[in-house]
């Protein structure tokens, strides 16, 4: 067995690169070279195997022998990422999973693409520049012949726009985070109330065997009747029993929801502002985020087709109220009242609240990345410049080897 104690600040750093692959946003290239920013020394080929090293989840590999065919088993080292996590890096990696992000070099004139499908015949929008006679023009366009093409200044000039529908109506953010933290504490409060009704079939089941003993006692039913009831009771009771231990589990993942919620709804209020004043790199993050599969832009208005569900959620109850607004107007009758809670907690809403949550943060740390891309670029614009200088002089080099030989060539003429 391998014992394998991974040092900082490397393990610190490998974690980052996994939790970016997990991300899906980026290539495995571009996140080798922003995790080279931070200081890993790793070649490309290393880098490859390390992220396909079952190692980090705790496994080793068992390599072939005679007959047996390798196999992964259970390491003894603590894991850096859990199985679930590493295999669907793998699967992300090898093209299975959604695609990887656009190379990191997105002009800003076409921060969505890679985002948008067409909406004639629903394939990847691509984006290009074309030269007019004045100046140059960027569009979204098909990737087939069907010639859906968009100014891209129109189309992410509306995508700014419908970014507003996603901000929590003013005056509602207190109640949207009630609303979030109330109908969580519903659904932990049903664990309680299953795990009371465990607690009690455990003491009927106990009570029975007791009764059973007693009848024992008096002589109304034999030892073998007794030992049957008290075999029943007891195999009832471990099942029961192993059911608590599982909702006892559950419970403790139970979520301080409310501080998360309070950041999700914050985080999506400064939604708009976010967008306008992060780099390409924090407002891709943004739109990943806010829109797991790609939009439908028709010309006019998006379709989008999933959205993160506390997103939607606001975008939902926002409607709703604006209805409200419209029909008090109309018959100046008493105040909005806000409806029943009809947010459903799921896996995928406390994921998605996450997310929303950890929004300010991780766009911090995209921008970052941006800027380091930025003086990357700039840096890589001054290499070109040298080579030039050296095919200058190679060019330069030749013609005159060949005036020489003309030269030479003009004397035995004569
Ligand atoms: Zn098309």
């Amino acid at each position: 067995m391998v014992l394998l104690a991974l040092k900082q600040p490397e393990a610190s750093l490998v974690k980052w690169v996994f939790d970016q692959l997990a991300e899906g946003t980026y290539s495995g290239e571009q996140i080798l070279s922003s995790a080279r920013e931070k200081g890993l020394n790793c070649s490309k080929n290393n880098f490859y195997t390390l992220i396909r090293n079952p190692i980090y989840c705790g496994k080793v590999i068992v390599p072939k022998y005679k007959n047996e065919e390798a196999f992964l088993a259970q390491g003894l080292h603590e894991p850096l990422i859990s199985e679930t996590m590493f295999f669907n890096i793998q699967d992300i990696l090898n093209g299975r999973k959604r695609e990887l992000g656009q190379p990191i070099s997105t002009p800003e004139a076409l921060v969505l693409r890679g985002f948008l499908k067409c909406p004639k015949c629903h394939r990847s929008l691509s984006g290009s520049s074309s030269k007019g006679k004045q100046r140059h023009f960027t569009y979204y366009h098909c990737t087939s012949a069907c010639g859906i093409r968009f100014r891209s200044e129109k189309v992410n000039e509306a995508f700014a726009l419908e970014l507003l529908s996603y901000l929590p109506r003013k005056g509602y953010e207190e109640i949207f985070v009630e609303t979030i933290a109330d109908a969580y504490q519903n659904q932990v409060g049903s664990i309680l109330d299953e795990r009371k009704s465990y607690s009690k079939q455990i003491q009927d089941l106990n009570k029975k065997i007791e009764k059973a003993r007693d009848l024992l006692l008096d002589n109304d039913i034999d030892a073998v009747d007794f030992r049957a009831i008290k075999n029943e009771c007891s195999e009832k009771i471990t099942i029961v029993e192993s059911k608590l231990s599982e909702l006892t589990t559950k419970n403790k993942a139970a979520l301080n929801i409310r501080p998360i919620a309070e950041r999700a709804i914050k985080n999506l209020t400064d939604l708009d502002l976010f967008y306008e004043n992060s780099s390409v790199e924090g407002k891709r993050y943004l739109v990943s985020c806010l829109f797991p599969e790609k939009m439908e832009y028709d010309g006019e208005r998006y379709r989008t087709l999933l959205v993160n569900e506390i997103a939607e959620h606001i975008y939902l109850k926002n409607k709703e109220l604006g209805a409200k607004k419209m029909e008090q107007k109309s018959s100046k009758k008493s105040l909005p009242h806000w409806g029943s809670p009809t947010v459903l907690i799921s896996n995928k809403f406390i994921a998605d609240l996450k997310r929303m949550a950890e929004l300010d943060t991780k766009m911090t740390e995209y921008d970052e990345l941006g800027r380091l891309m930025k003086l990357r670029k700039e840096r890589e614009k001054l290499i070109p410049k040298v080579i030039d200088k050296k095919k200058k002089i190679k060019v330069k080099r030749k013609a005159r080897k060949v005036t020489l030989k003309k030269w030479v060539i003009n004397i035995s003429d004569d």
